[in-house]
């Protein structure tokens, strides 16, 4: 690939997987789809890397050698340099309920093995999509609550919060329609996009972050649950 200018608005796609058949197939793949990869072998080399030159994504494996896929995770979570970085965890299908506790931890999705290259790229793609959200106009605003789209930034009663790209996704499209019932489905359409399958219960999850990261102390649960219908951001409790 030739460097210059052109390079640099390539997503750099960090692979952390110890296995070198899957590694070479993932980076072949993704250069083929126009992005820059970088591969980490070990989860202390993964940690190193981010550190030396950020990447855009992390595609992460459960599976590692010492540091697992998930202490990284936390890892990378802790640090505010990387705290919104995009992390999709690769998993194995035995480790399918695991793959829910990555999501716990803080990777915005996963993609059991062995998987379909196509549909990795499209998840890839999704959540890119969703860390780069730009649109045009004013803060978005709800009880305190502020979210600035152009600097994506979030407080609120002026305290900053910290949003990984799903939640802030979650949490603008719940600001441009307050007080309204949305389904999961809706919410899957809405923010992870219709042409990649994620699992209703995935939903649940980045909600539970999502309402951990803003509500504070002494602050009402802005997110309401409605049984058997969905989620709506509304100051009435249910
Ligand atoms: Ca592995």
């Amino acid at each position: 690939m030739p460097e210059g200018v052109s390079s640099l608005l390539r997503p750099l796609v960090l692979v952390v997987e110890d296995e070198a058949a899957i590694s070479t197939m993932l980076r072949y793949n993704l250069e083929k789809q126009g992005f820059r990869v970088a591969e980490a072998g070990d989860g202390e080399a993964a940690l190193r890397m981010v550190g030396e030159s950020p990447p855009d994504l992390v595609l992460l494996d459960w599976m590692l050698p010492a540091l697992s896929g998930i202490e990284v995770c936390r890892q990378l979570r802790r640090r505010p340099a990387t705290h919104h970085l995009p992390i999709i965890m690769l998993t194995a299908r035995a480790e399918d309920q695991d793959a829910v506790r990555g999501l716990n931890t803080g990777a915005d999705d996963y993609v059991t093995k062995p998987f379909a290259v196509e549909a990795l790229i499209a998840r890839i793609h999704a959540l890119l999509r969703r860390s780069q959200t730009v649109s045009a106009g004013g803060p978005l605003q709800f009880h305190g609550l502020v979210l600035d789209v152009a600097a994506h930034r979030v407080s609120r009663n002026g305290r900053a919060i910290h949003l990984g790209p799903t939640e802030f996704r979650l949490l603008e499209f719940f600001l441009q329609h307050p007080r309204r019932v949305f389904s999961r489905e809706e919410l899957l359409d809405a923010v992870w996009g219709r042409e990649i399958h994620v699992e209703p219960r995935t939903v649940d999850v980045h909600i539970r972050r999502l309402r951990k990261a803003i509500n504070g102390e002494g602050e009402p649960d802005v997110v309401r649950t409605v049984r058997a219908a969905g989620y709506a951001l509304d100051e009435e409790h249910s």
